[in-house]
């Protein structure tokens, strides 16, 4: 006799062979001209799927976590990938040449760098990280997308909303156009911080509660308003709502983890043939 609790988890384990599970969100998947997706652990592979180069695994094993991703993705035959090296700054690079960097090697990695901006088609764009706040944005009538990465300090010099300012300079952007996804990082319920770092956003509403002599500070809520304060109208924004340290199975938690050594990616980019208007 079969054990039917067995089967189906053989029938599971199968079907789940080359099938590699991202978080999406609902806003960018409703948008043919746009590819994005957040990836998440899986157990099953080299470091649960983690894709830095720069934390001191195997390069190697790490670039064929980057080349699965890749073949689970729906994306055009020829496909570029850039990746930053991310400092915790507020420096914004525009990618202007069609082209892979930091993929397979982190000597031709966007130098010193926290978000990224392009037009081109068929250029994704990559955060990594494990607590800090990921954001894709998309503007849909100028075809234009940016990935950016905001730890607390990112997030204390407002690196999203120069970011979105950097798309009105370069692409000519209306704030009313472009989407905002706000991707899975610590949540307000699992990030203690001190004064030091509490008094950075002690005017910014909802950004902090108290914690007897600490505090829990919100970086998506921040994330959010200082992208309203950039002008993209409220339904535009869609927070993940997902805590990296609650959700430690899923996604990589520096905090949780003690210093884990993971990092999920978010990618976003412009499919071809989808260009947008200028001026
Ligand atoms: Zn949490």
């Amino acid at each position: 006799m079969c054990n039917p609790e067995f089967l189906g988890y053989y029938i599971e384990k199968e079907l789940r062979i080359g099938m590699i599970d991202f978080y999406r969100f609902k806003n960018l998947s409703n948008e043919p001209g746009c590819m994005h997706a957040v990836t998440k652990k899986d157990p099953d592979e080299p470091y649960a799927l983690s894709l830095a180069l720069h934390t001191g695994e195997a390069l190697d094993e790490i670039v064929a976590n980057r080349q699965k991703i890749i073949s689970e993705l729906d994306l055009a035959e020829k496909t570029y990938f850039v990746v930053a090296e991310q400092t915790h700054s507020d420096n914004i690079t525009v990618i202007t040449q069609t082209g892979t960097k930091g993929w397979e090697a982190l000597e031709n990695a966007v130098s010193d760098s926290d978000a990224l901006v392009t037009a081109l088609p068929n250029v994704m764009l990559a955060v990594l990280t494990a607590d800090c706040v990921p954001i894709l944005l998309y503007d849909r009538k100028r075809k234009a997308v940016a990935a950016v990465h905001a730890g607390w300090k990112g997030t204390r010099s407002e690196i999203v909303l120069k970011t979105v300012r950097k798309m009105i300079e370069v692409y000519g952007s209306d704030p009313a156009d472009i989407l905002a996804g706000i991707a899975p990082s610590i949540g307000v319920c699992c990030y203690e911080v001190g004064e030091e770092v509490a008094e950075h956003f002690s005017d910014i509403p909802d950004a902090l509660k108290r914690k007897g002599k600490k505090y829990m500070l919100d970086l998506p809520a921040v994330n959010h308003y200082q992208l309203l304060k950039a002008g993209l109208p409220e339904p535009n924004i869609e927070l993940s709502g997902v805590c990296t340290a609650c959700e430690v199975d899923s996604f990589f938690s520096y905090r949780k983890e003690q210093g884990c050594s993971g990092r999920f990616m978010s990618l976003i980019g412009i499919r071809s043939g989808e260009l947008g208007i200028r001026n």
